[in-house]
């Protein structure tokens, strides 16, 4: 008798209600949406498991399929099948629920909320309102806020990481710099990153940013053309060739260096020539892919269809992996996919993150920053504000907690998009982010197909 047969006799199993099916040709992926185990199987072997839909004795199937044994338990093992009844969905929310608690380690510093720039597909400064009020921040300011942020900062083996952004955060450049400065001397295991324009750099700076080990991510969205198209100033002229200048000046100097690279009409026909032009003349460590967000003030020539953004952008990432180049939007899925581990949170908001302003505002997404939504406390006047209180509201707001995506493909993997977007688009957080979801669930698809074509048959043939 087969061993799972003589210990279990009795067992009633069902499939689990994380499990899916992808179908080519003959060729079948069992797939958890949660645990995240892959199976590839024949249309045999597939129809038995599916013999356990609704319920079934493990007994009438192994007397029926003796030769099944160890397949079946490897779909035991896997999560397919499950003990008929129990609720695997609230067992599951229940276990997540425990990490809805703060897990600071990402800062986000904004010098100032001017730009010198209009790119069209600027969500911040295309989105401030008539009457909004840019400031700068002091030195002050921005010590109070690293201080409160490193005394909540979780300990990790990487250390915190500090990001300069705006605006553009050069436009105050001495609180960059005496920043930089103060965060290497009070706080040395920070990682810091500036992420600029590129039009604003001297010598002096650069020099201050190679010191201090930090990483600058410069905003080149490919051949100068392109980039042109939608990188503008504020008096409508392209910015690609400042942007070049100031790239090269901090490689030279030994400065680890980046591209955000953002999708839009301007480049997305020929996306992986852009990328392979940007690779060959920058030579990055890294290229973070963007997708736009809709909202009021974006320029709406630039949107493009996110099904066919997409396409382009996983020939992009496949590009970009066979050059050894690290691209970090689909990265930070694929790691925890190969590591079996569950990716949660897309967007740092809930419990990760936190934004300050240049007047001392403390809030969790930048997104905010015009309507200072969600910015609640401010570090003047309160310099050690409760964390639980800065994410209440998003506290939750994942895939796994949301009932639209329970019985999605990419729930284990997607991470929600962006509450901002949701907010804007659709009235709250906690709606769906209908572009990132589409893009989500193709990218799986392709993710599971990619690493499944190649795989072992579950039940040998
Ligand atoms: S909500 Fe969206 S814009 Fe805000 S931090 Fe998250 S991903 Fe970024
Ligand atoms: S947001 Fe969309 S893709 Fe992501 S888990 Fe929910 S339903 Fe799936």
């Amino acid at each position: 008798m087969d061993p799972i047969q003589e210990t279990t006799p009795f067992i009633s199993l069902q499939c689990s209600v994380f499990a899916h099916c992808l179908a080519r040709g003959s060729t079948f992926l069992l797939y958890h949406s949660i645990l995240m185990g892959l199976l590839r199987v024949d249309r045999d072997a597939y129809d038995v498991y599916r013999m356990f839909d609704g319920g079934t004795n493990l007994h009438q199937v192994l007397a029926r399929h003796p030769q099944c044994g160890a397949y079946i338990q490897e779909l035991v093992r896997k999560g397919f099948l499950v003990r008929t009844g129990i609720d695997e969905l609230t067992d599951y929310r229940k276990a997540a629920r425990r990490s809805d608690t703060p897990d600071l380690d990402i800062m986000y510093i904004l010098s100032t909320d001017s730009c010198n720039f209009r790119c069209g597909y600027c969500f911040i400064e295309n989105d401030m309102g008539d009457f909004y009020r840019f400031s700068e921040m002091n030195l002050d300011t921005l010590k109070k806020g690293v201080d409160f942020f490193q005394a909540h900062a979780r300990k990790s083996e990487t250390g915190p990481v500090v990001i300069f952004y705006g605006g553009e955060p050069l436009l105050n450049r001495r609180v960059v710099t005496e920043g930089v400065k103060y965060i290497r001397n009070s706080h040395p295991d920070t990682v810091i990153n500036l992420i600029t324009n590129g039009s604003i750099m001297s010598p002096e700076t650069v020099g201050i940013l190679a010191d201090a080990n930090v990483k600058v991510a410069v905003s080149l969205d490919g051949e100068k053309e392109a980039h042109d198209k939608a990188r503008k100033t504020v008096a409508g002229k392209g910015t690609f060739d400042d942007a070049v200048h100031t790239y090269r000046m901090l490689q030279a100097a030994g400065v680890r260096m980046g591209i955000s690279f953002t999708i839009g009409s301007h480049n997305v026909d020929r996306l992986r020539d852009h990328l392979a032009y940007l690779v060959d003349a920058f030579q990055p460590e890294g290229i973070g892919m963007n997708f736009l967000l809709e909202t009021e003030g974006v320029r709406k020539d630039l949107m493009v269809d996110i099904e066919y953004a997409t396409d382009k952008a996983i020939e992009g990432f496949a590009f970009l992996r066979e050059k050894g180049i690290y691209e970090d939007r689909m990265m930070r899925k694929v790691k925890p996919f190969i590591e079996g581990k569950i990716h949660l949170k897309d967007c740092g908001a809930p419990g990760q993150q936190i934004v300050l302003a240049p007047d001392g505002d403390i809030g969790v997404c930048h997104g905010f920053l015009s309507s200072r939504r969600y910015f609640t406390y401010n570090i003047h006047r309160n310099p050690d504000p409760p964390l639980d209180e800065i994410f209440r509201d998003w506290y939750g707001r994942y895939p796994l907690q949301m009932d639209a995506c329970a019985d999605c493909i990419a729930l284990g993997i997607c991470g929600g998009g962006c509450p901002y977007q949701s907010h804007v688009k659709e009235g709250s957080l906690w709606a769906l982010d209908k572009r990132m979801c589409m893009h989500n669930k193709k990218f799986v698809e392709w993710l599971l197909w990619d690493v499944g074509s190649e795989s072992e048959h579950a039940v040998p043939r």
